[in-house]
């Protein structure tokens, strides 16, 4: 079956892959080939301070010994710089961008933390200067001023802004399936916004639940016990797919499985809404004594 649904798995290579990244690409991944689509892998290290070229390197290694394998060539971020200008010079052309010069700490300062998740909302104050200098921000219409206000573009040093990225790479790429955490969950209005403005077709977007730790806190790269380096020298691919599979409900209960096995059992109905907690032990646990484990 070959449809002309096109997924993708687009991490940014800031550390080793944890447990929370890997159920992402294996969600998006069946999600997309579930229904005989492509899936398709955009490597985000656009933020040169923070991403490694050897980390990323290290995680296409990690998704294909996991089985997760992207159609065509990845792309990156870092090399598409030019392409963003372009976009960029568009939206300055349609008279939506100014400069702003706001430090952090000004912003701090003069603004309320969004209710809802604590992000500052931007309260305008460069929109008017006519300055040459500074970060790039985009002005939103007026329905977006409270919940997101007007949103940096490309930042002070030249970085390109994720919000813009994202769209334009998922834009150019063909995808129309967005699955990702639902901590992104906030970025869709600015997101939507963009496409609309570039005239671009919007992706279906599909936010997952979040791997927690016993703190209920969400997993990160600082949390080694569950990152991809310690978890391949305990466990086998499968006996980890299969454990992402129970602890997302696409199993009824653990069993070592490869991805390709989880296709007909994968349905978004399974999906829990509420965040999955989860420690090293209960992997342990649930994975025992099988007889694939390198370590028995
Ligand atoms: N690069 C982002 C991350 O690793 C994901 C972006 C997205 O899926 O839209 O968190």
């Amino acid at each position: 079956m070959e449809t002309d649904i096109t997924g993708r798995f687009a991490p940014s290579p800031t550390g080793r892959m944890h447990l929370g990244n890997v159920m992402c690409a294996l969600l998006s991944w069946l999600d997309a080939k579930s229904q005989g689509g492509r899936w398709l892998l955009r490597i985000e290290d656009i933020d040169t301070q923070r991403c490694k070229r050897e980390y990323a390197l290290q995680l296409m290694e990690d998704l294909q010994w996991l089985g997760l394998m992207w159609d065509d060539n990845a792309v990156w971020q870092s090399e598409r710089g030019d392409i963003y200008q372009q976009h960029l010079d568009y939206l300055t052309s349609l008279g939506l961008t100014y400069h702003c010069n706001c430090t952090r700490n000004d912003l701090l300062a003069s603004s309320a933390p969004h209710e809802a998740d604590g992000r500052i909302v931007y309260p305008g104050t460069c929109r008017d200067k006519g300055l040459k200098e500074g970060a790039v921000r985009i002005r939103v219409p007026k329905e977006l001023e409270a919940t997101n206000g007007d949103f940096i573009v490309q930042r002070r040093d030249g970085t390109w802004a994720y919000q813009l990225a994202v769209v334009i790479d998922d834009a150019l790429m063909g995808i129309n399936r967005v699955v990702r955490g639902r901590d992104l969950k906030t970025s869709v209005p600015q997101q939507e916004f963009l496409y609309d403005v570039f005239g671009f077709r919007k992706p279906e977007f599909r936010h997952h639940p979040l791997l927690c730790n016993m703190a209920g806190l969400r997993l990160c790269k600082r949390d080694r016990s569950l990152d991809m380096g310690i978890l391949r020298k305990k466990y086998l691919p499968e006996e980890i797919i299969g454990y992402l599979a129970y602890k997302t409900g696409l199993t009824r209960e653990y069993r070592a499985a490869g991805a390709k096995e989880l296709l007909n059992a994968f349905s978004w109905s399974r999906i829990p809404e509420d965040d999955i907690m989860i420690n090293a032990d209960c992997l342990h646990a649930s994975v025992g004594q099988s007889s694939g484990n390198p370590s028995s």
